[in-house]
């Protein structure tokens, strides 16, 4: 007689619960996953796959005023969001499913219902309580809004991706990856777009040139930028809403959408009960074999608030599975994970901005380069695509590479590998381009970028 009814229990079918249940249960391990809300998660079901349907029905608007100049006579296109959302919504659906038979694949018994930790080895679900040799808490992150006067009025990243009708106009409140990819989706689908954000540019953290370079690109564009300003509160507007700014001035819209951050799902999972320390956001304390302060519970993915990533909580996943259940110790490694912001132009980047490098290493040899791709030249479109290695001088390492141009997320998942495995800029160069692409820029850069000092003196 076992002394568990199952050797792991998963609280949460996200990608990182799936990937994690899936990969014990391919090793034989008995495996039960509680989900209370779509099997998917956040990533499938109102994260990255729908947001990248809504970004692939946005793009459409450029490439048809680009056609003109390649001799298309389009005539003026029309855009019918009822058709788009049922359309994503059957494809979520069907997504739905092979997750589904993927868990059933994989024997992984599947609990549709709210789960609660009782104690180190147990959970209660449905009513019942089950034991378990290890506890995985996989339940991610909700999207979090300031508490203002009027803030039950916006909607967030979760109800823009359902919403009845395209609004005419929409203020989006922040300036990280949600905030710039709705706005692309909502421009592009010819609605009038206004960033608030409370800094002086978007996505803090990111190279400056990437920085720089996507507000240039979207501004050109039509959205419209309110940098160093923050929203007081927010009111009915006859049909629509109004934000006023801490200065007093006001800003109507259709729609106000808020994207500023997510926060873990944490609330009434039994954490208290069971001992499991929290950071003071909530989010759960893990080492870096995802161990929780619990010895027998691990937790993977948003929740744990490292890198908020789908791909970061699959590895994590499936990294504590190999190590738990196929006696194949993976600690996982969070270097130079690469990541893309869906924004219009797109934005990927890999390894440390500029800023970073100095810090860790101090001397750079830095290039960039800033040109008008290829098919813009026919379609008369000017945005500028914009590349970056940084590289650090002593081991000529290259330590980052960013990109903001068409296909930049494309791109850089491959050159993550290079970085990944510490190539050299002499080797960057000794690779033959593809001729012509945007990427064989990435291996025919030669000339660096001026030291900060000597440009301040330019
Ligand atoms: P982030 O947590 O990355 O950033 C929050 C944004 O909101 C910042 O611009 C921040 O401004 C602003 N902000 C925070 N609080 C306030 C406030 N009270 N008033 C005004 N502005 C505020 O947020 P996201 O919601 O964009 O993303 C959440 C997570 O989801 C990220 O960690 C990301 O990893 C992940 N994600 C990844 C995607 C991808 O890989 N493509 C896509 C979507 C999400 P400031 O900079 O001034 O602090």
């Amino acid at each position: 007689m076992e002394k568990f009814d199952f050797d792991m229990i998963t609280i949460g079918a996200g990608s990182g619960g799936v990937a994690s249940s899936r990969r014990a249960g391919s090793y034989g391990a008995r495996i039960a996953i509680c989900e209370d809300w779509r099997v998917g998660g956040t990533c499938v079901m109102r994260g990255c796959v729908p947001k990248k349907f809504l970004v692939y029905a946005a793009e459409y608007s450029g490439e048809f005023e680009d056609a003109a100049g390649y001799g298309w006579h389009v005539p003026a296109p029309r855009f019918d969001w009822t058709k788009l959302i049922a359309n994503k919504n059957k494809e979520l659906d069907r997504l739905e499913g092979i997750y589904r038979t993927l868990l059933k694949n994989s024997h992984v018994t599947l609990f549709e219902g709210r789960a609660k930790i009782v104690d180190a080895h147990t959970v209660e679900v449905l009513g019942k309580r089950h034991t378990a040799a290890n506890i995985l808490i996989a339940t991610g992150a909700r999207p979090t809004m300031p508490r203002i006067p009027g803030i039950e009025h916006a909607i967030t990243s979760n109800e823009a991706l359902d919403l009845p009708h395209l609004p005419k106009s929409i203020v989006i409140v922040g300036g990280a990856y949600i905030a710039c990819e709705f706005a692309g989706i909502f421009n592009g689908l010819g609605a009038e777009v206004t960033m608030v954000i409370r800094g002086d540019k978007l996505l803090r953290g990111f190279d400056e040139d990437i920085r720089d370079s996507l507000t240039e690109a979207m501004t050109a564009r039509g959205v419209k930028i309110r940098n160093h300003t923050e929203i007081a509160e927010i009111d009915g507007a006859g049909r629509g809403f109004c934000a006023t700014t801490t200065r007093g001035e006001r800003i109507t819209a259709d729609l106000i959408m808020y994207a500023t951050g997510r926060s873990p799902n944490v609330a009434n999972i039994g954490l208290e009960e069971a001992g499991v320390k929290t950071k003071p956001n909530g989010a759960i304390m893990v080492d870096s074999w995802s161990r929780t302060s619990v010895p027998s519970i691990y937790a993977i993915g948003d929740v744990t608030d490292r890198l908020n990533l789908t791909p970061v909580a699959i590895a994590e996943g499936r990294a504590l599975a190999e190590t738990l259940f196929h006696n194949n110790p993976i600690e996982m490694d969070h270097a130079n994970v690469p990541s893309a912001v869906f924004s219009i132009p797109s934005v990927a980047t890999v390894g440390l901005s500029e800023v970073d490098a100095r810090r860790e290493y101090g001397t750079l040899d830095v290039y960039r380069a800033r040109f008008n791709p290829m098919k813009n030249t026919l379609s008369g479109r000017v945005e500028r695509t914009m590349m970056k290695l940084v590289v650090d001088r002593k081991t000529d390492r290259v330590v980052g590479v960013h990109m903001v141009g068409p296909d930049a997320p494309e791109l850089i998942q491959g050159l993550a590998v290079a970085v990944k495995c510490g190539a050299t800029k002499k080797q960057f160069d000794q690779t033959v381009g593809i001729h012509p692409t945007a990427g064989e820029e990435f291996v025919t850069m030669r000339d660096k970028v001026p030291e900060p000092k000597a440009q301040a003196a330019e």
